[in-house]
């Protein structure tokens, strides 16, 4: 009798809006079955959906109630997870090196050690691109992980405590907020901040009076606001931010970030008690020749249309970290969450396949449009895109529906319908229960 060979080995790497939900497909659909041994690993514990980070920031979102834990999920969808940071890449052998663990005391979890694969998916996200600016990296906030975002938010609850409880008149920067980059992030956090502020000193704050005393300004390099949406988009945002008399500088290029504010390249200087950097993203720096694979300025993967890197047909990357050919057109897949979902699901398709001998399958991308969000009541964007030939602007409650849509979906491809519903209803029982912004 022979004994029957061992299941193929899937690795994945980076829980994010694309790995977990391959991870838990895959699971399902292989690892519960024996026909594959599927292992998640993050240097993470736990998974929030990145689009969520913003409201973290400004408080109207309780973290805990979103996070969703790698070890539970690995449990319940039959695959592995493994934490720690991927740090290297040896190809011949085909091993991950994985960096130790330690702990917030310094503690070590887990050692220095190398994981095999017969499959490797990267998906490791991006951060943020700070262009080297100076003074950037000590004193702007970057929004790329729970705990940043979650720091911010600490820091915003310090400033106005302080505010409160000092008798001298408050300083140039005091409470004024700077935001860098009016993409969607940069948009989307003024106006979730212009909501919050308000709601936290109503708390009591009432030294404060957040029409005089707090000031959010967005400062975008582009001649226009929501520079990669069409104009339209633009133009409505800009109304609804100018109604909550956010400022917005365009065609502003920073030249430094200081610890009292941020200086334009045309001299003009924006006190800032906080400074949040939402402008521009990479792959992280790690990728770059990680391998010996091909990688572009950016630091993303090169994959071709089947998602296979461009030197390795067993490695395979997805999402922010991989550079795709949007087929069709001139140019590579836009890094979003949307993006990031479809090319999961192909994934879960098409690996089955390449395990079976099989070429996989290009990925075409496909743009459903691009929704803002500025608060519970206005949301606008486009439907469709380029599916329809073209685009149509949408607002309003409708719109609104299409946004919350997008992190429905993802949680329905993590959870499936009854979860997703319960969970939907418990989060609605609570919020009428609970302060609507987070006070600590
Ligand atoms: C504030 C904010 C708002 C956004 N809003 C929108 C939006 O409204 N709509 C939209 O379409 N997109 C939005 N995006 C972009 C969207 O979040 C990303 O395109 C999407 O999350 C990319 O998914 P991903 O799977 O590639 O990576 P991510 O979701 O970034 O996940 C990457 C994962 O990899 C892990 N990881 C990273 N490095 C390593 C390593 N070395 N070893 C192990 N694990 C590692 C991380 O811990 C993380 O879990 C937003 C992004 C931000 C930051």
């Amino acid at each position: 009798m022979t004994a029957s060979p061992a299941p193929p080995r899937i690795v994945i790497v980076g829980g994010g809006a694309g790995g977990l939900e391959l991870a838990t497909r895959l699971g399902d659909r292989l690892g519960r079955r024996g026909r594959a041994q599927v292992t998640l690993i993050d240097k993470a514990r736990a998974h929030l959906w990145k689009p969520l980070l913003h409201e973290v920031a400004a408080g109207s979102m309780d973290l805990g109630q979103h996070e969703l834990d790698y070890l539970a999920q690995a449990h319940w969808h039959h695959f592995r997870y493994l934490v720690g940071e991927m740090v290297d890449l040896d190809r011949e052998r085909r091993e991950v090196e994985i960096a130790p663990f330690i702990d917030e005391d310094g503690v070590e979890v887990t050692p220095r050690h190398r994981f095999p694969y017969d499959v490797l998916v990267m998906a490791v996200g991006g951060v943020t691109n700070d262009f080297g600016t100076p003074g950037a990296a000590p004193f702007a906030v970057m929004l790329d992980t729970p705990g940043e975002a979650a720091r911010f938010h600490r820091r915003l609850v310090n400033a106005c405590m302080r505010a409160q409880s000092q008798t001298e008149p408050l300083r140039p920067e005091q409470l004024q907020v700077a935001i860098i980059g009016a993409g969607a992030t940069g948009v989307e956090l003024a106006a979730e901040l212009h909501k919050t502020t308000r709601e936290l000193v109503a708390y009591g704050l009432d030294r404060i009076d957040p029409e005089k005393d707090i000031r959010l300004t967005v400062i975008e390099a582009a001649d226009r606001i929501l520079p990669a949406l069409p104009k339209r988009i633009s133009e409505a945002t800009q109304k609804l931010l100018a109604e909550r008399r956010i400022q917005v500088l365009t065609g502003a290029r920073v030249a430094e970030v200081t610890a009292s504010g941020v200086r334009l390249a045309d001299g003009r200087q924006i006190p800032a008690e906080l400074v949040v950097w939402a402008a521009g993203v990479k792959a992280p720096p790690f990728l770059r020749d990680l391998g010996g694979l091909e990688t572009n300025r950016l630091n993303q993967l090169v994959v071709g249309a089947n998602l296979q890197t461009t030197r390795d047909p067993a490695v395979f990357a997805l999402g922010d970290c991989a550079s795709c050919p949007w087929l069709g057109t001139e140019y590579r897949v836009p890094p979003r969450a949307q993006a990031a979902h479809q090319q999961a699901s192909h994934l879960i398709r098409e690996l089955p396949r390449y395990l079976g001998g099989e070429t996989p399958r290009p990925y075409q991308y496909r743009d459903f449009g691009s929704l803002v969000s500025l608060g519970r009541h206005s949301t606008v964007g486009t439907l469709m895109g380029n599916l329809i030939g073209g685009s149509i602007l949408i607002e309003g409650l409708f719109a609104r529906f299409m946004y919350v849509s997008l992190y429905k979906m993802h949680e329905y491809a993590l959870h499936g319908f009854s979860k997703v519903a319960l969970d939907t209803l418990a989060r609605m029982i609570t919020r009428r229960t609970e302060p609507q912004v987070k006070l600590h």
